[in-house]
C-alpha cells in the first residue's frame, strides 16, 4: 500500500483519490480551499444558493457514466435539462441537488480531504522520511509521500514544481487559461430567464445566466451571470464598484422587474484551460518517485474531462 498525496481537491483530485482508495492505497487530498470541489463551487447568500463555477454538466463517455451513475441513484446529482433553447438539443444537463458543491463533498465523503491546506512547494524526498516526495505546506510542515498526483491549474502545478526536479514539457509549461467574471445576485422575485432557467451566450458580454431557483437549487431568486473570456480579460483589473455595474447591466434584462437584494463577484482567475494536452494525464518519466499531472487541462475543459484525467491518473499511478 502506497502513501499518496493528492494535491488539489476539485472533480479531478476526488476523482483520482477515489481510485485509488478503491485500490487500496493510503490516499490524503490536500486543497487550499475551505471545502472540496474548487470549480464546483456554490455560494449561500441568505435563503439563495448560487453556484459560481460549473453550471452543470454533460455526459458523452461510458466511463464517466459509470462515475455519475451512482451519484443519480443516491439523488445527487439530477438531469436539469436537455439544453438551453426553446427546443432544446436533447443531450441531458446535470445539476447537483443543493449545488456543485455539494456534489464534490458527497465524493469527498469517506475520502481524507484536508481543506484549507495550501502546498508551497514539492521536493524530492529525504532519507528522513524514507518517502519519494515531501509536500511542503505554508505552515512550515510537510508530508511525506510515496507517490503525488498533482491536479491544480497547470500555472500553479508548475510553480509548486519548481523544486521537484522534474522537467515538464514545454507545451505543459505554457498552458493558457481564460478568465470568467462572475456575478452572483439576489433578487426579490424571480427572474426573467425562460425555461430551464439557463441561457447560453445570451449578449455580447455574457457567456452564461443560471436561474438557480429554477434550475432547482435554491429555495429564494437568484441570478448569477458569467461574462465571457473577451470581456473578463479586457475588465479584470476594473474596480469592483465598475465591474459590478457593468455586469448589472448587462444582466437588465434577464433581472427584469426583480429588485437586486445583495450581489457579489467571483473572479476565476484559472476558468477554462486553452489548450489541450493529447492524453488523459501526464505521467513523469524522470523523477524523484511517481508522479501524474492531471485536471481539465487533459481530458477536456469540463467536468467530465477533469473527473476522466483524475481516474486516468490514478490508474496510471496503479500500473506503474
Ligand atoms: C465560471 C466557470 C463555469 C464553468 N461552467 C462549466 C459548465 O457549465 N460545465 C462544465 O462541464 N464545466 C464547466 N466549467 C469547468 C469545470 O468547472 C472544470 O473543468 C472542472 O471543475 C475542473 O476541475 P479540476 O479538478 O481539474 O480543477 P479545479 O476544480 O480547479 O481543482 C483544482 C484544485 O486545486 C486546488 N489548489 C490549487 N493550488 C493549490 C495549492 N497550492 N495547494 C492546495 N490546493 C491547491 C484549488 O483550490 C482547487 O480546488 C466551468 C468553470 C468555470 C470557472
Amino acid at each position: 500500500m502506497a502513501r499518496v498525496v493528492v494535491i488539489g481537491a476539485g472533480l479531478a483530485g476526488l476523482a483520482a483519490a477515489r481510485e485509488l482508495v478503491d485500490a487500496g492505497h493510503a490516499v490524503t487530498a490536500l486543497d487550499k480551499g475551505r471545502s472540496p470541489g474548487g470549480r464546483l463551487a456554490t455560494r449561500r447568500i441568505g435563503l439563495a444558493r448560487l453556484d459560481h463555477g460549473a453550471q452543470f454538466f454533460t455526459v458523452r463517455t461510458d466511463a464517466f457514466a459509470a462515475f455519475v451513475q451512482p451519484h443519480l441513484d443516491s439523488g445527487h446529482v439530477y438531469e436539469w435539462c436537455r439544453g438551453f433553447s426553446e427546443v432544446g438539443d436533447g443531450h441531458a444537463r446535470f445539476a447537483a441537488r443543493g449545488g456543485m458543491n455539494a456534489w464534490a463533498k458527497a465524493i469527498a465523503l469517506g475520502l481524507d480531504v484536508r481543506c484549507g491546506t495550501l502546498v508551497f512547494a514539492i521536493r524530492p524526498g529525504n532519507a528522513a522520511s524514507g518517502a519519494a516526495w515531501d509536500v511542503a505546506l505554508d505552515d512550515g510542515t510537510s508530508i511525506p509521500a510515496d507517490a503525488l498526483v498533482v491536479t491544480c491549474p497547470l500555472p500553479q502545478s508548475y510553480s509548486l514544481l519548481v523544486s521537484a526536479e522534474v522537467a515538464l514539457p514545454e507545451e505543459l509549461v505554457r498552458t493558457e487559461y481564460d478568465k470568467t467574471i462572475a456575478l452572483l445576485m439576489t433578487l426579490d422575485s424571480p427572474p426573467s430567464v425562460p425555461e430551464p432557467g439557463g441561457l447560453n451566450n445570451p449578449t455580447e458580454v455574457l457567456s452564461f445566466v443560471a436561474d438557480n431557483q429554477r434550475k432547482g437549487i435554491s429555495d429564494a431568486p437568484a441570478l448569477t451571470v458569467h461574462a465571457n473570456a473577451a470581456w473578463s480579460d479586457a475588465h479584470w483589473n476594473d474596480p469592483p464598484d465598475a465591474l459590478m455595474q457593468a455586469l448589472r447591466d448587462a444582466a437588465a434584462h434577464y433581472v427584469g422587474g426583480a429588485f437586486i437584494s445583495e450581489s457579489q463577484l467571483k473572479k476565476w482567475r484559472f476558468a477554462t484551460p486553452r489548450t489541450l494536452w493529447p492524453e488523459s494525464c501526464w505521467v513523469a518519466a524522470e523523477a524523484a518517485g511517481p508522479l501524474v499531472l492531471a485536471g481539465d487541462a487533459f481530458a477536456g475543459p469540463r467536468v467530465e474531462g477533469a473527473a476522466l484525467s483524475g481516474i486516468a491518473a490514478a490508474r496510471a499511478l496503479i500500473a506503474s
